[in-house]
C-alpha cells in the first residue's frame, strides 16, 4: 500500500489536533506515515498510533526549533524522493502552507491549499474540495503533476481512532540547516481560552454588540461554552476588540464544529472566514440579515435579551 506522508504539527510536546485529522484523512488513500521534526517524537507517538499512523519518520535534530520553514521543506522533499509517497498532507496553517509551497517547488509537484475535504477520484487520486471567492463557489481540483501536496484546513474532518503501530523510524537530513534562523521568541499573551483557529466552538460578536462594553457578553458566552472569541471587522476597526480576533477575508479563517454569529450581519467578507464551520448559529434582531441565509439555526431577537437567557440555560445544565 502506498505511503501517505503527514507532517505533524506539534508544540511544547503536544500534538495538535489537526495532525490527527490529517492521519484520519490519509487512511482514505494509503498507509499514513507521520513526519516528525525536532524532539518529542516519543511523547507524540501514542497519539499518532491511536489515529492510525503505521510509521513516524523522526528527524529529531533540535535545530528544527531554531529555523523557520526551510529545513522542514527540505526534509519532506528528501522523503518524497526516498519513499515515493502517493500524497503529502500538511495543515493549512500559515506555516504549513509555506512549507507546502516550498516542497512543491523542490519536487516539481502540484499543490492544493485550503482544502475542506479530500476524496479519492475515479482513478483513486485525491480530489480536493475548496471553497473560493469568499465562499461563493465550491471547486473540486486534482494535482496533475508530481506528488500531490495538499494543505487541509483545520477541522475539515473529525479525527477517528484506528489503532496502528506508529513505529518510530529515524531519518537524518541530507542538507545542512540554512535559511532564516529564529533569533528570539515572544509568547503572545493568551488567556485561558482556546486558540481561535483551533477551537471547536467559536463565539463571534459584531457591531450589534454596540461597543467594547457590550462586547463583554460575547466573552461571557464564549467562557460558558469553553469557546474562542471572534469578532467582525466592524468591531475590530472600531477598537472594541483586538484585531487578531477578526474573522473573515482579511482576518482569520475558522472552521469549528460550532460557530455563533451574534449581532453580525453576515457580509460576504465575514462569511469568507467562517462559512465552512460545521454548524452555524446566528442571533440577530433583523430577520432579513444575510447571516440567516447561511445559518443552520437562527434566533431573531435582541442579543442583549437572547444571550442572557442562553447563559441561564447553560448554567442550569452544568
Ligand atoms: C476588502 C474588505 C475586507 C473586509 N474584511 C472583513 C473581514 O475579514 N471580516 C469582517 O467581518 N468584515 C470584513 N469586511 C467588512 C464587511 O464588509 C462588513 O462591513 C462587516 O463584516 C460588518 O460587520 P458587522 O456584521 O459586525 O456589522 P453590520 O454589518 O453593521 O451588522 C451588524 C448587525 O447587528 C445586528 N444588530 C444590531 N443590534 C442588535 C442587537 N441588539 N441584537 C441583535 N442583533 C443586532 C444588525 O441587525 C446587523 O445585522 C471587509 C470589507 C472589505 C471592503
Amino acid at each position: 500500500m502506498a505511503e501517505i506522508l503527514v507532517l505533524a504539527e506539534h508544540a511544547d510536546g503536544e500534538v495538535k489536533k489537526v495532525t490527527y485529522e490529517l492521519i484520519t484523512l490519509a487512511r482514505r488513500f494509503g498507509e499514513p506515515a507521520v513526519v516528525w521534526t525536532g524532539p518529542g517524537a516519543e511523547e507524540g507517538q501514542p497519539g499518532c498510533a491511536e489515529f492510525g499512523a503505521a510509521r513516524v519518520y523522526v528527524a529529531g535534530d533540535t535545530r528544527f526549533d531554531d529555523y523557520v520553514v526551510t529545513p522542514t521543506a527540505e526534509l519532506l522533499a528528501q522523503l518524497v524522493r526516498e519513499k515515493a509517497p502517493a500524497l503529502v498532507l500538511v495543515a493549512g496553517t500559515a506555516e504549513g502552507k509555506e512549507i507546502a509551497a516550498r516542497l512543491a517547488i523542490k519536487t516539481g509537484s502540484g499543490l492544493l491549499t485550503d482544502a475542506v475535504d479530500l476524496t479519492p477520484g475515479p482513478d483513486g487520486s485525491p480530489v480536493a474540495e475548496q471553497s473560493i471567492f469568499g465562499g461563493a463557489t465550491i471547486v473540486h481540483s486534482r494535482v496533475t503533476r508530481g506528488t500531490p501536496i495538499v494543505a487541509m484546513r483545520p477541522h475539515a474532518v473529525a479525527p477517528e481512532p484506528a489503532p496502528a503501530a506508529a513505529e518510530l523510524s529515524p531519518v537524518s537530513m541530507e542538507e545542512n540547516f540554512a535559511g532564516a534562523k529564529i533569533t528570539g521568541r515572544v509568547v503572545a499573551e493568551r488567556g485561558e481560552r482556546p486558540d481561535l483557529t483551533e477551537a471547536t466552538i467559536v463565539v463571534s460578536g459584531g457591531r450589534g454588540t454596540g461597543g467594547a462594553e457590550g462586547f463583554g457578553i460575547i466573552e461571557q458566552l464564549a467562557d460558558a461554552l469553553g469557546a474562542a472569541v471572534g469578532a467582525s471587522r466592524a468591531v475590530t476597526d472600531a477598537g472594541w476588540y483586538p484585531h487578531q480576533f477578526q474573522v473573515g477575508q482579511t482576518g482569520k479563517t475558522v472552521s469549528p464544529q460550532l460557530y455563533m454569529a451574534i449581532g453580525i450581519s453576515g457580509a460576504i467578507q465575514h462569511r469568507a472566514g467562517m462559512q465552512t464551520s460545521k454548524t452555524i448559529v446566528a442571533i440577530n434582531k433583523d430577520p432579513e440579515a444575510p447571516i440567516f441565509e447561511l445559518a443552520d439555526f437562527g434566533v431573531v431577537g435582541d442579543l442583549f435579551k437572547v444571550v442572557p437567557q442562553l447563559l441561564d440555560e447553560i448554567a442550569k445544565r452544568k
